[in-house]
């Protein structure tokens, strides 16, 4: 540590604030400054030699009142920017008229003022009234100067992961760069872009060196190809007075502007912003000569209309002709090798995106006031039985969830400082806001053939089977309306009979048609009175209106074949799509062998529709047994997409993390993670009956045993008790049963409730470093409701060694519990022969059926985290022959850091980073 250097520089300064991205709380002080202040204590003692020899040779000798104050400041936390406004306000601390703290964080809020999200406010409110001084931890951000070059553009692209962001923004920065000879700074917010999901751009051009390095504050263009960036951003934040807007739509001026919230219309119109529209999804649909390239392209037309709407052709004195000459060379430079076509596809593209960019002029609209809704805690969050603290998705939801649903940034919470999230928190994620399309259903053309939900990477085509009384039942009972339904709900068995039979009878009778058939001749036999009739005829329309529009079919397996074999007992196969969770990929389409899926645009009216229908879904009952398990082909579906019928099997994962859409590995993590959710179901049910017949058993063998001795004679005459003799091998059996009992009905409490109340976990999971790393944890969204942890690039194989023997070491607990229990009940039980043995149960030697209860745990990563660096430790794994799981998602390239050859690759094979093959 240069001390000499600190502290010759420090001497006679009067405050001195040392910024460390480091965060010591225990220590007196964070690691640099205890440094500088080791060095200052040292030029002190230098000082007191008073002309002797100095005991620290090379360091100035200072006198006390020459050391500065010193303050610290920890920036960073949590990955967070640190601004100019930061600094600012860090040195606006030490000044007179400061707050003077010696310790503080900074760009971190522990209480954000003046929030207007109820849970928020809340939570803030019980944390103050314990920790009343905790918004003073940090400093607040002072205005941010703009400490960009005079006279520069900078600008910020809002878009989607596949669209053709980044392209497009490090286009117009060498653009920039190679036809005016400007300085440019040019990157997306975060490294890789996710095929689906939003994406941020930043680019910088000026004529001066541009020295700023962080996330951009002030900017003067904004270019959103992402039509629906106002559900999840705001767009127009930090951008200047007078600053320039383009948007994606295909809406006509005077449209787009009725259709903006009326919020950004204000802001528009207060700040002078200048907005743009542009359809660069049509003009990309329309040049493309490749299908595929349509999402890309529409970024090229965006880099027309940021010519067309920014000063800088002006600013610059240069000429539309220039620019397109430019243009031309730094298209036929980068992707020239792909061909002609592509190049002057790509020019077309720009040109129109110059051409058809229309401003919108502020029209006088009537204003409504918007009414905020609440946000609600999704059901796969809300769990009753969960015990607080740091696992409660409860508290997860209030701190996290609600304030990122927004698009802000989070306070600091203890879950990120500990870099944990309680499980499924991806049912928070709502991608409606991210899709334009969305997958309809056509019923008469479905077959029940299971492709659809099976190959859905989002977990978000349920299929789902119910009987008729079902359906009608669980349609009353969501359908208010006003009504209570007194009058149809006496008869709705009668009606889901009639309509079972009119199913049966007639094959090609639409359902819709048969629930109403089946009303009609219900109606017509009960001889009501005409006034009782147009009652209940005004309560059927209601469910007929709610049931009509729900995607249901009469299908093979889950009809015809279970009515052959079993009469009345058929059902409706319903294919409703999680509006949250879809990702609009169309995979679901592309597998459906019968065309009875579609892709249509998600307008309003389709996304109104999609939440009606998974309003209902989530009330239905979960998919009977006797449609599950259908193993023969003929007959059925197969095991595995029959398996996903059943509700928790297929929320094995939830979906709503940071995968792009149509990964190819979520379908396939999807299967595996709900074959394992499958098959430990029924053991744990099966177990908890045993457990429920132990518990019995011996509190019964208990209490006949307290009362053996009990005299009979003395019980009839007692008045309120009775003495019962307990000698000391009575109690100490006692005592052996009723601990014996404690520990089942813990036992128990784990399986079915447990801390998270949701009982224990069917698996566990250790994730290498990798593409499945960072979708599964994309803060604060994770898809796995069961324990899951990422650790370095290779490690996965070793944490999953760790975990097992550590899970091991409780099951031999929990088995050890059962048979102590077995033996006391057969009688068997003998304390000096048992219990050594019970105690020194390892995992080796569980029976098959006491193995199978233990929930297994997997070893996930990529092939470079599996077969490459983290070869070592699979090895080690495979060496030990431990029962562990390991899933390598072999993609046969290193996906997530750009494409670059592997060891799994084929010989030869061309990847993005390795153009020639490896
Ligand atoms: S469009 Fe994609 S995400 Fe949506 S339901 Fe179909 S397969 Fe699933
Ligand atoms: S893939 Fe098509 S036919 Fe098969 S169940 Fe799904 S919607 Fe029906």
């Amino acid at each position: 540590f240069p001390a000499d250097l600190v502290a010759g520089m420090l001497a006679g300064k009067r405050g001195v604030v040392v910024l460390e991205r480091t965060d010591q709380p225990l220590a007196v002080d964070a690691p640099m400054l205890r440094e500088i202040r080791a060095a200052m204590a040292k030029a002190v003692e230098n000082g007191r030699a008073l002309g002797g020899p100095v005991p620290h040779a090379g360091i100035p000798a200072l006198r006390g009142d020459q050391v500065p104050d010193f303050f610290s400041g920890c920036f960073g936390l949590g990955s967070r920017d640190l601004q100019p406004g930061d600094l600012v306000a860090a040195v606006d601390n030490m000044l007179p008229g400061g707050a003077h703290r010696r310790q503080f964080y900074l760009g971190v809020e522990f209480v954000r003022e003046g929030t207007r999200i109820p849970k928020l406010q809340i939570w803030q409110e019980k944390l103050l009234e314990s920790y009343p001084h905790l918004k003073e931890l940090s400093l607040a951000r002072a205005e941010a100067p703009n400490l960009l070059p005079e006279g520069s553009t900078a600008v910020r692209i809002h878009s989607v992961g596949g669209w053709g962001a980044i392209t497009m923004g490090k286009n117009l920065a060498m653009t920039a760069f190679e036809l005016f000879g400007l300085q440019i700074k040019a990157n997306p917010k975060y490294g890789s872009e996710k095929k689906g999901q939003p994406t941020t751009f930043y680019a910088v051009l000026a004529h001066d060196p541009i020295l700023l390095n962080c996330e951009l504050k002030h900017v003067d263009v904004v270019l959103s190809p992402d039509p629906n960036v106002f559900r999840h951003s705001d767009p127009l934040d930090g951008l200047a007075d007078g600053g320039v807007f383009v948007i994606q739509s295909e809406l006509a001026p005077e449209a787009l502007w009725r259709s903006l919230p009326s919020r950004v219309r204000s802001a528009i119109r207060d700040r002078h912003i200048q907005l743009f529209v542009l359809d660069a999804f049509a003009i990309a649909r329309e040049e493309a000569s490749d299908v595929e390239m349509r999402y890309r392209m529409q970024g090229a037309a965006f880099l027309g209309a940021f010519f067309r709407t920014s000063s800088l052709i002006t600013s610059e004195q240069s000429t539309e002709k220039k620019v397109f000459e430019g243009v031309r060379k730094q298209f036929q430079k980068k992707f020239g090798h792909r061909g002609e076509t592509v190049v002057e596809d790509n020019l077309r593209v720009i040109r129109r995106g110059f051409d058809q960019v229309l401003a919108v002029k502020p029209i006088v609209v009537e204003e409504h006031d918007e009414l905020g809704t609440v946000p609600r805690i999704p059901s796969l969050l809300d769990v009753p039985g969960a015990e607080d603290g740091i696992g409660n998705p409860g508290r997860f939801w209030e701190q996290v969830c609600t304030v990122c649903g927004l698009g802000q940034d989070g306070i600091a919470d203890p879950f990120a400082a500990i870099s944990a999230m309680p499980a499924a928190t991806g049912a928070v994620r709502d991608m409606s806001g991210v899709r334009l399309e969305v997958p309809r259903f056509i019923a008469e053309k479905c077959t029940g053939c299971g492709q659809c939900w099976t190959q859905c990477p989002d977990s978000a085509i349920p299929g789902l089977v119910n009987s008729v009384e079902d359906l009608l039942s669980t349609a009353i009972a969501v359908s208010t309306n006003g009504m209570t339904f007194d009058r149809l709900k006496p008869v709705t068995k009668h009606w889901a009979r009639e309509t079972q039979r009119l199913l049966t009878k007639d094959p090609s009778l639409a359902v819709p048609a048969a629930f109403a058939a089946g009303y009609t001749a219900v109606a017509d036999k009960m001889g009501w009175d005409a006034v009782r009739r147009a009652e209940t005829d005004r309560e059927f329309a209601v469910v007929r209106e709610r049931l009509a529009a729900f995607p249901l079919a009469r299908t093979k397996p889950f009809f015809d074949a279970v009515e052959a074999r079993e009469k009345g007992g058929g059902g409706l196969l319903s294919i409703a799509v999680n509006p949250e969770t879809c990702k609009g990929c169309n995979l679901c389409v592309a597998v459906c062998p019968d065309g009875a899926l579609e892709t249509i645009r998600q307008d309003e009216t389709a996304l109104l529709e999609l939440r009606r229908n998974w309003a209902l879904w989530e009330h239905l009952p979960d998919t009977a047994d006797r449609f599950v398990n259908v193993s023969d082909v003929d007959e059925g579906i197969g095991v595995l997409s029959s398996l996903l019928l059943k509700k928790d099997s297929y929320r094995s994962m939830v979906g709503g993390d940071g995968a792009c859409m149509g990964c190819g590995e979520k379908t396939a993590v999807h299967l595996i993670v709900s074959s394992i959710h499958a098959s430990m179901q029924p053991r744990v049910a099966k177990h908890v009956a045993k457990l429920d017949g132990l518990i019995e058993g011996l509190d019964a063998q208990a209490r006949e045993l307290l009362a053996s001795g009990a005299d009979l004679d003395a019980a009839v005459k007692a008045k309120g008790s009775v003495a019962v003799p307990v000698d000391a091998a009575k109690q100490e059996r006692l005592k052996r049963i009723t601990d014996t009992l404690d520990d089942l009905r813990d036992l128990r409490w784990r399986y079915v409730e447990g801390p998270g109340g949701n009982g224990r976990a069917s698996m566990g999971m250790a994730n290498s470093t990798g593409c499945s790393s960072v979708w599964a944890s994309t803060w604060p969204y994770n898809p796995y409701p069961f324990p899951w942890v990422n650790h370095l690039f290779q490690d996965s194989p070793s944490i999953a060694i760790g975990l097992f023997e550590a899970q091991m070491r409780k099951m031999a607990d929990n088995v050890s519990a059962v048979r102590r229990a077995e033996l006391l009940q057969q009688g068997a039980y003998d304390a000096a022969t048992h219990e050594p043995l019970l105690r020194a149960l390892t995992w080796q030697q569980f029976t098959d059926d006491e193995f199978a209860l233990c929930p297994p745990i997997v070893s996930m990563g990529g092939d470079g985290a599996m077969l490459d660096i983290g070869f070592q430790n699979l090895s080690r794994l495979l060496a030990s022959v431990k029962p562990i799981k390991v899933v390598v998602l072999d993609t046969q390239v290193y996906s997530n850091t750009g494409g670059q050859a592997c060891t799994s690759g084929y010989t030869g094979q061309v990847a993005d980073m390795a153009a020639y093959g490896k």
